[in-house]
């Protein structure tokens, strides 16, 4: 058993690593910005603090006597929230900054950091037919501005307090992730969860309009959240040195993303192209040689099947709503 930290532990994918953590027989402190009322997901199992990771003490006092740290923790959100809310996202350095300096002083042994694929150089990602992004793609540097630019410098932190300081330090580059418990309203919510929100609440209030930012031909691919939790833990304990992909190669356009949806919901929507809305990249996959070679596995459940059981939780929180206003988290646990 070990003490492990989970940073960003309230919001989505820090929601499922606490609970994985925790089942695999871990010691768990989960640490969050956000009131524990609007954490996605509480274990009780788990000890869990409200603190702003921004400031340095509050860093030191979250890993002081702990073994592991998972910094899943930012200011971040969808193209719409990323594209308007730039200082924000680059703000999230001194979440990592501060993380590695108290990691190193409190004398952690293993530090994982979450990347973005918004790290990769934006010339390389202009066909709807990408071939898939390789590490490599991410220099010369050209990365998404404001968020993608705090990932990559972040990276190249970690890196360096490995270097410098000996500190084990783990990077992996998220492709898009979607699952049970992540945000779907609000502004931050991406791609899956927003088209499933829209078809949801057509379907039940009988509308047959849905409007799609961008044409909807620009490509992603999409990784669901049990793959991500599995990847995120098997690079953590791997000899990966540099950043790696962690994400699925099954690209599909956003218009296919949205006919999945309306396969699950049974409802077909009349489509409305909203060409001025935040539309990011025109094409982005994940080309998975370099994590098939270290870990003789990729993230590999297929977009429909993950879909269904998104869309299926989603339905349940938009149709029960008053579970949001009540209970002491957000969503059901
Ligand atoms: P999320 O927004 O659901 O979770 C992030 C959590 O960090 C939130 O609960 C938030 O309150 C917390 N946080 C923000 N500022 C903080 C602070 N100052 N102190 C403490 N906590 C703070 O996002 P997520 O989807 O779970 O993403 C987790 C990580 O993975 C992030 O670093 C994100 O950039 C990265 N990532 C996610 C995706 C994706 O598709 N979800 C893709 C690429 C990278």
């Amino acid at each position: 058993m070990k003490r492990i930290v989970v940073a960003g532990a309230g919001g989505f994918i820090g929601g499922h690593l606490t609970k994985e953590l925790i089942k695999k027989g871990h010691s768990v402190k989960a640490v969050d910005l956000k009131p524990l009322n609007e954490w996605y997901q509480v274990s009780e199992e788990a000890q869990n603090l409200v603190l702003d990771l921004r400031l340095r003490e509050n860093c030191y006092q979250a890993v002081n006597g702990y073994n592991e740290v998972f910094n899943l923790a930012a200011d971040m959100g969808g193209m719409g929230f990323i594209e308007n809310n730039k200082a924000a996202c680059m703000i999230s350095v001194l979440i990592n900054s501060h993380l590695l300096l108290a990691s190193r002083d409190c004398g952690i042994d293993r530090f994982f950091y979450a990347s973005s694929a918004c790290v990769y150089n934006g010339e390389k990602q202009t066909d709807p037919k990408n071939p898939g992004l390789k590490e490599s793609d991410a220099y010369p540097a050209l990365a998404e501005d404001g968020y993608g630019w705090e990932k990559l410098f972040s990276e190249r932190m970690c890196r360096h307090f490995m270097e410098d300081f000996g500190l084990t330090t783990r990077v992996a580059r998220f492709h898009n992730v979607y699952g049970p418990f992540g945000t779907f309203d609000g502004g931050r919510e991406k791609a899956p969860a927003a088209i499933s929100r829209k078809v949801i609440e057509a379907s039940v209030n009988g509308n047959k309009e849905i409007v799609i930012w961008g044409d909807g031909l620009q490509t992603r691919s999409f990784m669901y959240i049990d793959d991500c939790i599995k990847g995120i833990i098997s690079i953590m304990y791997s000899d990966i040195k540099e950043p790696i992909n962690l994400g699925s190669s099954e690209m599909v356009s956003i218009n296919q993303l949205v006919d999945i949806v309306e396969d699950i919901a049974g409802y077909k929507l009349e489509r409305k192209y909203d060409l001025g809305a935040p539309k990011g990249v025109r094409g982005r996959n994940s080309e998975n040689t370099l994590i098939r070679k270290y870990l003789n596995w990729e993230p590999s459940i297929p977009l429909k099947v993950g879909m269904k059981k998104t869309y299926d939780w989603i339905k349940e929180q938009v149709i029960n709503d008053s579970r949001i206003k009540k209970g002491t988290s957000r969503f059901n646990k």
